[in-house]
């Protein structure tokens, strides 16, 4: 491995080794851009107390991220691994793959009940249009390119929002899609039930960055839902009910019960 440190995170570090051949700079260039935004909603103690290395690899499962508490990733060599999968060294596809991961290792990547794993992917898909936005606003001679890489992912996402009108028929009419295929296996690379659900819920971290950071309160241990948890709409119910109950702050909790109102969901 050839690490080089983040800027803003010294607990964080792009194998540039992985990369193809360019200026190593420019890599931890991208990666601190994402973080930068991070930083400005999480603060720096969540980043710095999670130890991440961003790696590039071509592997059909990539883009990933692998938290070592699974029994199956014991012997990664720091708390996360991040996988992308980039054969260009194109900074646009870094930031649209960068913050989804980066989200999830915020959540501490994934819950363990399948069931659940929707709400993160939803969450993590929100994240990549959150992030891209505030890094057209950084970097404003990139906002145009930005603009029109965004297009394709929207594309289909803006249709659904078209058709169904409201985030909670939507919701009501995919329960059990999102259930069983939480991150879209059969529609290929772009995912355009998440990223509906992502644009619907986007206004909500726009409006309160800081609420955002209700992510850090939503990972398995402190959600004290069982394995053997059936999903239906009263498990959804709990879950949501718990993730609000591990928050303290004011404006968590109102990030959580307005994702919870557009999905209309009662707790
Ligand atoms: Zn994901």
């Amino acid at each position: 491995m050839n690490l080089i440190k983040s800027k803003i995170v010294e607990t964080w570090a792009v194998d540039v080794e992985t990369w193809p051949e360019d200026n190593p700079d420019t890599v931890r260039q991208q990666m601190d851009d994402v973080l930068i935004v991070f930083q400005s909603c999480f603060g720096i103690d969540a980043l710095i107390e999670r130890e991440v290395i961003i790696s590039n690899g071509n592997n059909a499962d990539y883009p990933i991220a692998y938290p070592k508490r699974r029994p199956e990733n014991t012997a990664l060599p720091v708390d996360y691994m991040v996988y992308l999968f980039e054969t260009s060294n194109d900074p646009l596809r870094f930031y649209y793959q960068a913050s989804h991961e980066f989200s999830h290792v915020l959540m501490k990547c994934y819950p363990d009940n399948d069931c659940f794993k929707w709400i993160a992917e939803c969450l993590c898909a929100l994240s990549t249009f959150y992030v891209m936005e505030r890094i057209a606003t950084l970097h404003p001679h990139m906002k145009e390119r930005i603009e029109t890489y965004l297009k394709t992912p929207k594309e289909r996402p803006l249709k659904i929002i078209e058709t169904f009108g409201t985030l909670s028929k939507y919701y009501s009419a995919k329960m059990p899609s999102l259930i069983n295929d939480p991150t879209e296996e059969k529609s290929g690379n772009q995912r355009p039930r998440n990223n509906a659900i992502a644009l619907w819920l986007l206004e909500i971290v726009e409006n309160n960055p800081l609420g955002w950071e209700s992510i850090l309160h939503m990972d398995d241990s402190l959600m004290q839902l069982k394995m053997e948890v059936r999903p239906n709409n009263q498990t959804m119910k709990e879950y949501f009910r718990h993730w609000l109950s591990n928050c303290n702050a004011a404006n968590e909790k109102r990030f959580i019960s307005d994702t919870i109102k557009r999905l209309g969901i009662r707790i």
